[in-house]
């Protein structure tokens, strides 16, 4: 029996076509992290940061605050600078 296997990879997918905004360095992302209920995305190479916005993911409410600040501290995410990413899906 065929087993047409699902795209499991679809936020993956989003956020790596730049949906979210990509670091205007690499054109790339880390992903984000969540402080309270904001999102952050990250490049972890060039040590860059922009706002998402808040509450657009479930995942911090799995998540304390301790934890939040564990992840925040282990990335160096407070002395990341806030850039303008790029948006490559809104090329014209
Ligand atoms: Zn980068």
């Amino acid at each position: 029996m065929k087993d047409d296997s699902p795209d499991l990879e679809q936020e993956a997918v989003v956020t790596g076509e730049g949906y979210f905004g990509l670091c205007p360095e690499c054109g790339k992302t880390d992903g984000y992290v969540s402080v309270g209920c904001d999102h952050w995305f990250i490049c972890e190479a060039h040590r860059t940061r922009w706002p998402i916005g808040a509450n657009l993911f479930s995942s911090y409410l799995y998540e304390t605050e301790e934890e939040q600040r564990q992840i925040c501290e282990r990335l160096g995410f407070f002395e990341f600078r806030e850039v303008e990413p790029i948006y490559p899906s809104k090329k014209s």
